[in-house]
């Protein structure tokens, strides 16, 4: 009651809430499946609910010595993931807590006293802090995955990655903070809306630069030269879906000097948009199972789901800036004195809205996933009936693509539905092979729902 008290005006909180509720219902609310896709549907339901929990299921089965590693990954995965949000979250409060940020505040305004060199010093001892204090769970990490074979990248090579995206977040971090408190200098109440309005051209720049970014971390080549004679089966399904994906947007990345686990995606904006294939998929994967793959990638391709994700991922960030905006001032007024943050213009007022932003990012992570789940659906169902035609059974070889997918990663093949709901950013492994077996919209009277039988 108190932060809404001494904030002037709840209309915005008001139309929060209203966009909040409208995006549950969005989420929620039966997208009208086809005859096809319900029967799938509540066939791969009833297979899971059938199946042991974290146990083999009719479409997708492990080995007894894999089922046993994919099940130890699912549960220390579970412990890593709530376990690490929590650490954030509570390492923030400590630091704050025990006037570490403050102590980095004074440190950078004994440095210079020009803004850019106090802004860029804060957010190296922040990040360096942050990072340092991650450091044991994300080493923890990479030794899990060395271990059960899901990586081959040796420590060196990690540690470069690591320095890596530290000097990113640090370059292009700090071109955001140095915006963002200039904003909250001139705009002191509604810096929220206006960063909002700034964030929306620099989210589609940054995902317009990204695939420039990525050969920093893995190599990229024209899938034309590395596998032409997949290329030309690719854009049978290009043609079969009239969609405009010309060879030069397709890409082979060199994920076998890392990885061991498969994938592909689609990625860029605009001029960048591309499909990429990892070569570790081309290497395990038959070539009617890479063109489902493909006809997956394709589906997200041709339904917009970068620029639909980009629309969302804009809803979201309007709440979390003023949620972020209410929390700043709340803890700050509750806080201040004790944690050394004078203002809402104080560098170390980045920790407090870095905390708010990881509470309320632990809260919308759910409904992010939904969103996310609901695109890989209706991507793999785009990609089952682009093949139908181009391989002779669509739904073993979709079947049987997940089943590949699923033992090189060691997937749960039937993992808590609630973990699911909270963190799968895709259906489990084991829904959607079962999905793929059973989704039949050629039987008449039923239809496919994106191709014209
Ligand atoms: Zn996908």
């Amino acid at each position: 009651m108190r932060w809404m008290h001494s904030n002037p005006s709840s209309a915005p909180l008001f139309s929060l809430l209203v966009l909040l509720c409208a995006l549950v219902l969005f989420l929620t609310g039966c997208a009208g499946q086809t005859r096809a896709e319900h029967a799938a549907d509540l066939a791969a339901r009833q297979e899971l609910a059938a199946a042991p929990r974290h146990g083999n299921t009719a479409q997708y089965s492990l080995a007894p010595a894999e089922l046993a590693k994919a099940q130890h990954l699912s549960s220390v995965g579970e412990l890593l993931h709530f376990g690490g949000e929590a650490w954030d979250i509570l390492c923030l409060v400590l630091l704050l807590s025990f006037g570490a940020i403050a102590w980095m505040r004074d440190r950078s305004l004994q440095i210079s006293s020009n803004r850019w060199a106090q802004g860029y010093a804060f957010l190296f001892l922040f990040l360096l802090a942050t990072t340092l204090l991650d450091l044991p769970l994300d080493l923890y990490g990479h030794h899990l995955s060395l271990r059960y074979g899901l990586s081959v990248q040796g420590w060196p090579s990690w540690f470069w990655d690591q320095i890596k995206v530290f000097a990113l977040a640090w370059g292009i971090g700090g071109l955001l903070v140095m915006l963002l408190f200039w904003i909250i200098r001139k705009l002191e109440r509604m810096w929220w809306l206006v960063f909002w309005c700034v964030s929306i051209p620099i989210l589609f720049f940054g995902i317009f630069v990204a695939p420039y970014m990525e050969p920093m971390f893995f190599q990229y080549q024209p899938l034309e030269k590395t596998n032409p004679a997949l290329v030309a089966r690719l854009e049978q399904v290009v043609r079969k879906g009239h969609m405009n994906i010309p060879p030069q947007r397709m890409f082979l990345m060199k994920a076998s000097a890392k990885l061991s686990t498969l994938n592909a995606d689609v990625e860029g904006f605009g001029a960048s948009k591309r499909v990429v294939v990892w070569d570790t998929t081309i290497a395990h994967m038959t070539p009617d199972e890479i063109v489902f793959v493909f006809g997956h990638e394709s589906g997200h391709y041709v339904l917009h789901h970068i620029r639909n994700t980009i629309l969302f991922t804009l809803a979201i960030l309007l709440a979390t800036f003023y949620l972020g905006y209410l929390f700043v001032q709340w803890s700050i007024k509750k806080f201040g004195s004790r944690w050394g943050v004078h203002s809402q213009n104080d560098w170390a007022a980045l920790a407090v809205l870095l905390l708010a932003f990881s509470l309320f990012g632990t809260l919308l992570e759910p409904i992010e996933n939904s969103y996310s789940r609901r695109h890989e659906h209706a991507a793999d169902v785009y990609g089952e009936e682009a093949i139908h035609g181009l391989v002779a059974d669509p739904q073993t070889t979709a079947r049987n693509a997940f089943d590949v997918l699923g033992k090189t990663s060691l997937a749960d093949p039937n993992p808590n539905p609630l973990y699911v709901f909270w963190t799968y950013s895709h259906p489990s492994i084991g829904y959607r092979a079962a999905f793929a077996q059973a989704y039949n919209p050629w039987a008449p009277p039923r239809k496919p729902r994106y191709f014209k039988r």
